[in-house]
C-alpha cells in the first residue's frame, strides 16, 4: 500500500500516477487519485493495478490540477472494490481523505456519527475517520489541520493520511502514526509519499514524518510540523492555526 500527494505550480497528475507506480513493490489490490483542478474535486479508483486506474482516470475525469493525492489500498477493511477504494469524500463532498493503516476503534466511532446522521457508502474504517474529521470540524468551526488534529486523539490505531478541503484548496494535512510519510520540500510545492521515491527526482529536500506528527503543507508557506498527542484545546502550537 502507498500514498502520494503533490501541491504547488506543476500538474499533479503525472507525478503523483508516476509516483503511484513506484510504490507497487510495496502490495495493493486498488488505487485511486483525487485531483483539484481550481474548481472542484475530480476523483477516479478502482480495484486492481495502477496501469488500470491509469486508464480508466482518463476516460473518465480531466487530468489538470497542481493538487493531487493518489493511493494504493491493502484492503484491511471492507473487500477490495471500487467503492472501498481511496481516496474517500466526507458526507458534505467537501473533505477527501487517502489513508495507509488500520482505525481499530472504527466501529463504535462510525456508530456514533450513524446516531448523528451522517451514511456511508463503503465498507473501510477510512470513510470513518473522514466523516469524524468533518463532524469535529462543522461542529467547532475549525480549521482543518485543528480538526484532524482533534479527530486523531479519538482514534486507535495506525495511519498515514493526507485530507484535503476543496474550499481551502491551497493546503493539504498529514499525518502519521504506525505507517510512513516522507514530504518533499520544493521551490513553493510540497511532495508526500510513504517513500521518497515518487519525488527524489524533483527535490533532495526530504522530511519523514515520527510517529505522532502531522504537518500542515500551504502552497507559498513554511511546512508547519506539530504534535498530534495533546490536550488540544489548550495547545498553544495548534492555536496558531486557528
Ligand atoms: N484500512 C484501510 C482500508 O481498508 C486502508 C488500508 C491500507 O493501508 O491500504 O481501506
Amino acid at each position: 500500500c502507498g500514498i502520494v500527494g503533490y501541491i504547488g505550480h506543476r500538474e499533479a497528475y503525472p507525478i503523483i500516477i508516476k509516483g503511484l507506480q513506484r510504490l507497487e513493490y510495496r502490495g495493493y489490490d486498488s488505487a485511486g487519485i483525487a485531483l483539484y483542478d481550481g474548481e472542484s474535486i475530480k476523483l477516479s479508483k478502482t480495484k486492481g493495478k495502477v496501469a488500470d486506474l491509469k486508464e480508466k482516470l482518463e476516460n473518465e475525469i480531466s487530468t489538470s490540477g497542481t493538487l493531487g493525492i493518489g493511493h494504493t489500498r491493502w484492503a484491511t477493511h471492507g473487500v477490495p472494490n471500487d467503492v472501498n477504494s481511496h481516496p474517500h469524500y466526507s458526507n458534505s463532498g467537501d473533505l477527501v481523505i487517502i489513508h495507509n493503516g488500520i482505525i481499530e476503534n472504527y466501529d463504535s466511532l462510525k456508530k456514533e456519527l450513524i446516531n448523528r446522521g451522517y451514511t456511508f457508502k463503503s465498507d473501510t474504517d477510512t470513510e470513518v475517520l473522514i466523516n469524524l474529521i468533518e463532524d469535529v470540524k462543522k461542529n467547532e468551526n475549525l480549521k482543518l489541520g485543528k480538526a484532524v488534529q482533534i479527530a486523531l486523539n479519538q482514534v486507535v490505531g495506525a495511519y498515514a493520511i493526507a485530507v484535503f478541503d476543496k474550499n481551502k484548496p491551497n493546503e493539504i494535512v498529514v499525518a502519521k502514526l504506525g505507517s510512513p510519510l516522507a514530504i518533499g520540500i520544493g521551490e513553493d510545492e510540497y511532495f508526500i509519499a510513504s517513500d521518497a521515491s515518487p519525488f527524489i527526482e524533483f527535490t533532495k529536500n526530504a522530511i519523514y514524518l515520527e510517529d505522532e506528527q502531522m504537518a500542515i503543507l500551504r502552497r507559498g508557506k513554511d511546512i508547519k510540523i506539530r504534535k498530534i498527542k495533546t490536550d488540544a484545546l489548550v495547545d498553544p502550537y495548534m492555536q496558531e492555526l486557528q
